[in-house]
């Protein structure tokens, strides 16, 4: 048995943040970041549309980057007075992340974190109120997903919550939101989206339902994360697209080691933390080369070069073209090749691998990984991406 989940309704297009006034209900709370919604102007257009649709409207704003079980409790506290039928999350991943945990403990003011950690055992949402879910980033696509990753800062940890309860009732994809977007996130969020699709694709968990998903985003981004980043505003509107079109597609088939070894790198040495979507879009060529040595992959990674129309007459060519096409796009979105060009320090690398390869192989997105892989392992395709040697294993 497989199960398939997604929002009732995705709204998307430029503008479309105007169905907030189609809502049905009495009381909206809207859940908001550090204030680029307010600079902008979304923050009261959205406040306006809910007031439209007759709603009494709560501002929770001020939700930080990493998202901490201190402003989960305070929100879910906010939600508890005001008794909203409907949460409305506004922003980046991290306010609509927090907001999905805040909806939780809402709705079960006693669960704990303890009790929501263990993945899909969340007690019935919809008790009390409703999720709508506006991302302002083309890559999370957190608007349409089963998860959420909360911090708890006291104990060092991070909390990532899966649960197709949590995947919101609304998604509203407006392009327009992510036009003032700096070009650097627009590259490392679209890499991030690159990688969600082709990890979903190959994923142990892929199925019918969520192969052409994958295979749609995968197109889009080769066909318009170039132009995006170079700032053409037609294209940037097809990547907020397919970043939840990939969202969909990983949301139900998961993820795989790419992302484990960027969820364990992102804050381990001491030259600055590696950005989620520059980190995988810097492992992904040398992950493909990995699981390819899994005859079920490699036809799948395949599949995907020839679905996307990329030249090879066999399946190792097929392969080599999909890699090549990654690290074209390495180049011209300035993303480095190894992780020695990133800036880590060799003798760092040398002495904190071994730990982080055993991080990233109890990661939670090792699971549905096409290939296995063990810490020993993890530590030598680590070693190939530091020095950009050829993965042979
Ligand atoms: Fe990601």
């Amino acid at each position: 048995m497989a199960r398939f989940t997604l929002p009732r309704d995705i709204y998307h297009g430029k503008g479309c943040l105007e169905e907030l006034k189609n809502l049905k209900g009495k009381k909206a709370i809207l859940v908001v970041g550090g204030g680029s919604m307010k600079r902008q102007g979304f923050l009261d257009k959205a406040v306006n549309y809910l007031k439209e649709a007759g709603m009494e409207v709560q501002l929770f704003e001020g939700v930080e980057p990493d998202p901490s079980v201190e402003t989960v409790m305070k929100g879910a506290k906010v939600m508890q007075e005001f008794q909203p039928d409907w949460i409305v999350a506004m922003g980046g991943g991290s306010p609509i992340d927090a907001a999905k945990a805040m909806w939780a403990f809402y709705e079960y003011p006693d669960t704990t974190f303890e009790d929501l950690i263990t993945p899909f055992s969340f007690p019935e949402l919809r008790q009390k109120a409703k999720f709508a879910a506006i991302p302002s980033t083309s890559g999370t696509a957190t608007e349409v997903t089963a998860f959420s990753v909360i911090t708890d800062y006291s104990k060092g940890i991070k909390y990532p919550l899966a649960d197709f309860n949590i995947t919101p009732d609304v998604a509203i994809v407006d392009s327009e939101l992510v036009e003032g977007l700096p070009a650097k996130q627009v590259a490392y969020t679209g890499m991030d989206a690159l990688t969600h699709a082709i990890e979903a694709y190959v994923s142990t968990l892929n199925c019918a339902f969520t192969d052409p998903l994958a295979i749609q985003a995968i197109e889009m981004v080769f066909d318009y994360l170039p132009a995006s980043y170079n700032g053409n505003m037609e294209a940037r509107a097809q990547m907020h697209n397919a970043q939840c079109l990939a969202g969909m597609a990983f949301s139900n088939a998961l993820l795989g080691i790419v992302h484990s070894m960027a969820h364990k790198t992102g804050a381990a040495f001491s030259t600055g933390h590696i950005t989620h979507g520059l980190a995988n879009a810097m492992y992904l060529p040398y992950v493909i080369k990995y699981n390819a040595k899994d005859p079920v992959a490699a036809k799948r990674y395949a599949e995907i070069a020839r679905k996307v129309g990329l030249a090879g007459a066999s399946e190792q060519s097929l392969i080599n073209s999909l890699c090549e096409k990654i690290n074209e796009f390495n180049v011209k979105l300035n993303i480095p090749a190894t992780l020695k060009d990133f800036g880590i320090k060799e003798d760092e690398f040398k002495e904190k691998i071994a730990t982080i390869s055993e991080n990233a192989v109890g990661d939670a997105c090792t699971g549905s990984n096409p290939r296995a892989i063990d810490p020993a392992a993890m530590e030598k395709l680590f070693t190939c991406i530091y020095y950009g040697t050829e993965v042979d294993f």
